[in-house]
This record gives C-alpha cells, sequence and structure tokens, in this order.
C-alpha cells in the first residue's frame, strides 16, 4: 500500500531524514519548508498524510493544521504533529487544533512506520467513501463535508472495556463531561455489548486480567455491526510495543497511562468526528446507490435496474429449470388524466397504482416503472397459469377503486391493461421476452382495454 506523505518542516536537515526513512519502507516522499507551501500541496489534493513540524517561522504548525483542518477540502487528511517538546500542554494544543498523532523528535523508526500504515489505511478507505460519494452530490444531495468541520465530537456514546475499578470509574467521570459512556468490567461480554450498542467509540484497556484486549480489538475489526467503530487502545508504558501491534490490527489510536484529563477527551473527539463523517460518507453512498436503481415518483426500480436484473432471473430460471413470468401493464387513457385533472393529478395515480403493485406481488418479484406510464412485473418460479391469475388480480385493484387525486377531494376510475408472457427455456432473450409481453399487451389496447392478454412462449 503506497501512500504520498507530506513532510513538512523547515529544517532541512530534518526533512531529508524523515524522507530517507519513509522512502526505506517504499511511501512517497513530497516536502514542504514551510505552512504556506504545504496548505497549497494538501489542496491540490496530492498528499495522504501530513507529519507536520510544529515550530516553523511566519507560521507554525498549530495554525497550519487548524486551517486544514476546517478547510473542507482538506479536513479529512490525517495530520501527524511532530514536535521536539513533549508536554501534555503541547500535544493538547496540537488535538484542539486537531491534529491526528503526535510523534517526539527523535522519531523513533518503528513507531512513524507504525502510525503511517495506520494512518493510511484509514485514508484510503475515506477516500474511497468520498469518491463513491461525489456522484451522490452530483444528484443534489448534502455535502457532509460542511457538517463534519463543524462537528465538536462531543455527545458521542462510548464504550469502555476495563477490568480495574479504580481506573474505569476516574476515566468514565472524565469522559462523562463530554458523552455518554457505559462500562464494560467484563472483557468475555465486552465484544457483544459493543455489537449491541451502536457506540461511536471502544475504549479498550489492554492491561486486563486474564484476557488479552487486542484479541478483543481484532474480534471487533471482524465483526459487521463493530468493524467500523473507532477503537482507542489504552495501556501502561511498558506495553507500549503491544499498542504497535494493535494499530497494525486496526487499533486507530491509543494513549498511555497515567492518562491526561484533556488529552483524552481531545482524542476521543477527534475519532468521534471522525467516525461520524465516514458513516455519514458511508450513508450518502448508499443512498446513491438507491437513488441509481430507484424510480423517484413510484419508489419502484427503475427501468436500467430492471433490464440489469432481469438477464439475472433469466439466466437462474434456465438453469434452475423453473418458469420465469413476465408482464408488462400500461394504464389506460392515462394521457386524458392529464389532460382533464392536470399533471399532478397524473402523477398522484402513479404513486397510488405504485402502491397497489406492492401490495399484489410478493417479496422476490421485481417490479419497476418501465416508462412514462407502463410498469414491468417479473415472477420468478412462476407459470403462465399462475401468473395470469395475479395479473387479473392487479388488474382488478385497480378498476375497482377509484383513484383519489386533487389531496383526496376527487375520485376517479383508471383501468389497466397488461400483456403476459413466460421465459421460454433455453436461454431465451430477454428482448424476446419483453417484445412478446409487448405484443400481447398491444392486443389488450386493441381488444377493449381494462383485460389481461397471455401469450405462450
Ligand atoms: P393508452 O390507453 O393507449 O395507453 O393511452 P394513454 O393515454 O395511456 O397513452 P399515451 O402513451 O398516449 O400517453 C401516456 C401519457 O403519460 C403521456 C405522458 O404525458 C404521460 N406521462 C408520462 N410520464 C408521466 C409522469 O411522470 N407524470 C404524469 N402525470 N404523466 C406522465
Ligand atoms: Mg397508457
Ligand atoms: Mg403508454
Amino acid at each position: 500500500m503506497s501512500a504520498r506523505i507530506l513532510v513538512v518542516d523547515d529544517v532541512p536537515a530534518n526533512v531529508k531524514l524523515l524522507e530517507a526513512r519513509l522512502s526505506a519502507e517504499y511511501f512517497d516522499v513530497m516536502t514542504a519548508s514551510n505552512g504556506a507551501e504545504a496548505l497549497a500541496i494538501s489542496r491540490r489534493a496530492e498528499c495522504d498524510i501530513i507529519l507536520l513540524d510544529v515550530m516553523m517561522p511566519d507560521m507554525d504548525g498549530f495554525e497550519v493544521c487548524r486551517r486544514l483542518k476546517s478547510d473542507p477540502a482538506t479536513h479529512h487528511i490525517p495530520v501527524v504533529m511532530v514536535t521536539a517538546l513533549d508536554s501534555p500542554a503541547d500535544r493538547n494544543r496540537g488535538l484542539e487544533a486537531g491534529a491526528d498523532d503526535f510523534l517526539t523528535k527523535p522519531v523513533s523508526d518503528v513507531v512513524l512506520i507504525a502510525r503511517v500504515r495506520s494512518l493510511t489505511r484509514l485514508k484510503m478507505m475515506t477516500d474511497e467513501l468520498r469518491m463513491r460519494a461525489i456522484t451522490s452530490l452530483e444528484i443534489g444531495m448534502q455535502a457532509p463535508e460542511r457538517s463534519a468541520v463543524a462537528d465538536t465530537g462531543k455527545g458521542g456514546r462510548i464504550l469502555l472495556v476495563d477490568d480495574r475499578e479504580s481506573s474505569y470509574e476516574r476515566l468514565a467521570t472524565i469522559l462523562a463531561a463530554e458523552h455518554t459512556v457505559d462500562v464494560e468490567p467484563n472483557p468475555t461480554e465486552a465484544l457483544f455489548h459493543a455489537a449491541e450498542g451502536n457506540y461511536d467509540l471502544l475504549i479498550v484497556s489492554l492491561d486486563l486480567n486474564n484476557f488479552d484486549g487486542l484479541r478483543l480489538c481484532s474480534q471487533a475489526r471482524s465483526l459487521e455491526r463493530t468493524r467500523h467503530v473507532p477503537i482507542l487502545a489504552i495501556a501502561e508504558p511498558e506495553n507500549s510495543t503491544r499498542l504497535l501491534r494493535g494499530l497494525e490490527i486496526g487499533v486507530n489510536d491509543y494513549l498511555l497511562r497515567p492518562i491526561d484529563k484533556t488529552e483524552l477527551l481531545a482524542r476521543a473527539r477527534t475519532q468521534i468526528r471522525r467516525r461520524r463523517y465516514t458513516d455519514h460518507l458511508r450513508d450518502n453512498v448508499q443512498n446513491s446507490i438507491e437513488m441509481a436503481i430507484t424510480d423517484a415518483l413510484t419508489g419502484l426500480h427503475n427501468r436500467r435496474y430492471m433490464e440489469s436484473h432481469l438477464a439475472t432471473l433469466a439466466e437462474q430460471a434456465a438453469t434452475r429449470g423453473k418458469p420465469l413470468a413476465l408482464m408488462i401493464l400500461d394504464i389506460d387513457y392515462f394521457k386524458s388524466i392529464n389532460d382533464n385533472y392536470g399533471h399532478d393529478a397524473g402523477d398522484d395515480v402513479l404513486r397510488e397504482f405504485a402502491v397497489r403493485v406492492r401490495k399484489s406481488i410478493r417479496g422476490i418479484d421485481l417490479a419497476c416503472r418501465y416508462g412514462g406510464e407502463e410498469f414491468v412485473i417479473v415472477m420468478p418460479e412462476t407459470d403462465l397459469h399462475v401468473a395470469g391469475m395475479v395479473a387479473e388480480r392487479l388488474r382488478r385493484s385497480i378498476a375497482g377503486e377509484p383513484f383519489a387525486i386533487h389531496k383526496g377531494t376527487k375520485r376517479i376510475e383508471v383501468t389497466i391493461s397488461i400483456g403476459l408472457t413466460t421465459l421460454e427455456q433455453k436461454g431465451e432473450a430477454v428482448a424476446d421476452v419483453l417484445k412478446r409481453a409487448d405484443t400481447a399487451l398491444y392486443r389488450a389496447k386493441h381488444d377493449g382495454r381494462n383485460r389481461v392478454v397471455s401469450q405462450a412462449a
């Protein structure tokens, strides 16, 4: 996994050192010698992770970080502050500015590479989601960046897994100032608890009695319901090598005991903000997938989806030797409904029609809006005889009950014509099946409408 790392430092020797170490691990390295240059490179989306020196003339690292994190174009790029000072106050200033982590000079190779690898994984995942979510932006959905930049990271739901009472009581009290906290002192219950609870953050102690906290972290990563929940690990300093192992298996961040209150809160907020942002992106992707296959007016599948899915259904039917029925439904004299009552009334009829269709078919049947007032229903494992009964029931459900229009103040009669056929065995082309159903529909219209015509294969 190659990522582009931007190293920002005003001292050329420092830049060279980090560049050499990262290049040895096959990362692509870019460099900048001041804040303005770093901001310009980041805005052009040319880097995946930023290693940022704190002390620089003109604009210091804190300011650069603040600007990166408040710009919708760059807020998602992980920033690691590289600092010569390692007081809690310094770390907290950086965390407040939105930094994702700290490395203290001189930078340890192992820690540097573990951190960069873990942030690379995160960045790749976010990029993938961002790319897919762009589609939903193009079709007018809200940009997740805007709420992400404004999110304080407070008000999260946290599960704290820690079996030492003195420890979890202190941590829970600190966290409760900004979040809702549940404590799970029994590590064997923790995974279940995490999966049930819809948490924004798991905080896991790695100093558990007779239990490997990393195992819990790795299980949480592989379980569907918890795989996207960030994990913050907590450990005694002598356990710090296990923390690096943790980063490899998907722990997002860690803290060493004794825990500094402000730092704990800042790191929790960072993880929660990130979780909300990626969730938001994921929802957007889900929505755009649904929008791409759904007809907006009726909520039925659209033609594109039907055409691609019909081929799959036809193949399945052929290989399993099962029948497959297909009908085309067309509303009779629909144009005159528009002409007499207006386009909105026509839309009301289409919507109500879709509701009645859904009530008349099974879950495995596929209903779609094929065109203006034309619909297609595909019914797996259904022969012509049974499909004929379904079609007749549908026809009656439309003709038998007038449709409400003009906000329910008026009711009008609507009828439909249906052309019905089945798939011939041995892989008949889908287009031919549709054509046969269309011919049957034409006959239904021609014979006087409000009727079902079946055409055997
Ligand atoms: P037939 O009985 O032969 O099917 O006659 P028809 O009037 O239903 O058929 P025709 O194809 O002549 O007219 C269909 C009309 O459907 C024309 C078009 O303006 C209207 N239409 C297509 N899409 C929509 C829509 O989304 N909303 C509304 N209100 N009308 C639509
Ligand atoms: Mg019509
Ligand atoms: Mg028509």
